[in-house]
């Protein structure tokens, strides 16, 4: 088995005798130092959506981490780790006048923008704040692409950075986002290209900007693919390419230039795992008259697997180290047909003689698990979280 499962993940899981999702805050804590090394100097913004936990953020915070924070909501549970509101940015390019003003009133002052009428949102109701532009992106490469709903071009980014300008804002930077779970280095390649065109046209319009926000998209270690062999992301070239990226801006600034990121997957994904049970092996005869396996478990999509179409994840049958496995689409426990691992769906292999009440480990689903659950549908409730606290170091 993989790094990513720690033994103090699995410690918890052989002792964890009722459905639940487990956090290693200790792993999650490493994983922040880990990134740290690879890209010196970078300010780390944890994107919050990725994972709301509270133990989880204070562990960050207490690492010296800030926070990327998608509505006043929040922002609340940011500041309440006790960090300073300057490490907090209101990254979300949608939001209301309304937003705008609880979050300046909360103190924040650094906000992401993409279009005129948010730019000017911000001018009103929070004024003389720090607006990065976001750029937009292909996606192309990643899990989730991201595209389209947030970004915009270079051409629009002078014009909404020249407004900013012109209304009192501090035209602080640019912001890109390559896309969830992105697995090449070409994106962060492409990226690159278009934040140094961008500059540079900024620079022509006089907008000088201090602070690069390369957003998040780093990818997690751990999921399988579709057909259950390893996603095997390229992180060492993908870390490469982000510190030639970085050398190549600063010389091309002239300036001190400021890099931010804002990691969510890859630093919680890995460290965090489901003990989840078998409701039932079952085998049924489908209307085309194939004869199939399906393995129903206590977790699907809507109570702490969303993401379960596109990723698929290690599972561990702990009761069941060896034995005869057998192909069977897995499945989560709702009525709903979207409740099924993978898009198309992909028989797994599973013990034979698994029965209804025993555990199954599921791991790397750390990352948009707790935040992407349902309230009750069907009547499943979220699962309850346990937190494993950081080790006491002697
Ligand atoms: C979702 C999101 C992130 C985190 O993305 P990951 O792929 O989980 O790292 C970072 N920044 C913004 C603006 C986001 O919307």
């Amino acid at each position: 088995m993989t790094a990513m499962f720690s033994d103090r993940l699995r410690t918890a899981l052989e002792l964890a005798d009722h459905d639940q999702i487990i956090f290693d805050l200790g792993g999650i804590e490493d994983a922040y130092g880990a990134l740290l090394t690879e890209l010196p100097g970078t300010a780390i913004r944890f994107a919050i959506k990725s994972c709301p936990v509270d133990g989880v953020l204070e562990t960050l915070a207490g690492r010296g981490s800030g926070f990327d924070a998608a509505s006043p909501q929040e922002i609340v549970q940011a500041l309440a780790t006790g960090v300073a509101p300057e490490l907090v940015h209101y990254g979300n390019t949608v939001k209301s006048d309304r937003n705008i003003a609880d979050a300046y009133q909360l103190g924040i002052r650094d906000f992401a923008t993409d279009s005129v009428p948010d730019v000017v949102a911000i001018a009103a109701n929070a004024p003389g704040s720090r607006v990065f532009c976001r750029l937009g992106t292909t996606g192309t490469g990643a899990l989730w692409g991201l595209n389209r709903k947030a970004g915009c071009s270079v051409r629009d980014a002078i014009v909404v950075l020249s407004i900013a300008r012109a209304q009192g804002l501090v035209p602080s930077g640019l912001s890109v986002h390559v896309g969830s779970q992105q697995m090449t280095t070409a994106a962060w390649q492409n990226a690159f290209d278009e934040i140094a065109f961008a500059m540079t046209e900024l620079a022509d319009v006089g907008i000088r900007i201090d602070r690069i926000n390369l957003g998040g998209g780093l990818p997690a270690l751990g999921y399988l693919d579709r057909a259950g062999t390893a996603l095997d992301p390229a992180l060492a070239a993908i870390f490469a390419t982000i510190r030639s990226g970085m050398r190549r801006l600063r010389e091309l600034s002239g300036t001190e230039l400021e890099f931010v990121m804002e990691p969510g997957r890859h630093l919680v994904a890995d460290h965090g795992a489901i003990r989840a049970h078998v409701v039932r092996l079952s085998e049924r005869e489908q209307p085309d008259g194939e004869r199939e396996r399906w393995l129903y478990l206590s977790c699907g999509k809507f109570n702490g697997l969303y993401e379960i179409d596109q990723v698929r994840y290690r599972m561990v049958f702990p009761t069941h180290p060896q034995g005869l496995q057998v192909p069977a689409v897995v499945a989560g426990p709702t009525c709903d047909s979207d409740d099924v691992f993978g898009q198309e769906p992909t028989p797994a292999q599973v013990p034979e003689a698994i029965f209804s009440g025993e555990p199954v480990w599921i791991l790397s689903c750390g990352a948009y698990s707790t935040s992407y659950t349902t309230q009750r549908f069907n009547g499943f409730e979220p699962l309850p979280v346990t937190v494993l606290p950081v080790a006491i170091h002697a």
